[in-house]
């Protein structure tokens, strides 16, 4: 399980970090990190929920 952030395109507004129901997301140097990768449980909120489309989920074939 893989999550990107494309720091290009965030606008910092720190929406996914507030929204992990599970604290995935911490923030640090003032940009969003992911701290727990393998206790993500592919809500997709944060995908979701970003306004521009910053974060990609890479989800392994093996999960399905
Ligand atoms: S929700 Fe998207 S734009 Fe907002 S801080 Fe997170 S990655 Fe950046
Ligand atoms: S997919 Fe869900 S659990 Fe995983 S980092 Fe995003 S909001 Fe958190």
């Amino acid at each position: 399980m893989t999550i990107n952030f494309d720091y290009e395109k965030c606008i910092k507004c720190k929406k996914c970090y507030e929204l992990c129901p599970l604290d995935i997301i911490t923030w640090e140097n003032d940009v969003p990190k992911i701290k727990y990768p393998n206790e993500c449980q592919i809500c997709f909120i944060c995908q979701a929920e970003c306004p521009t489309k910053a974060i990609k989920l890479k989800i392994p074939i093996a999960f399905w």
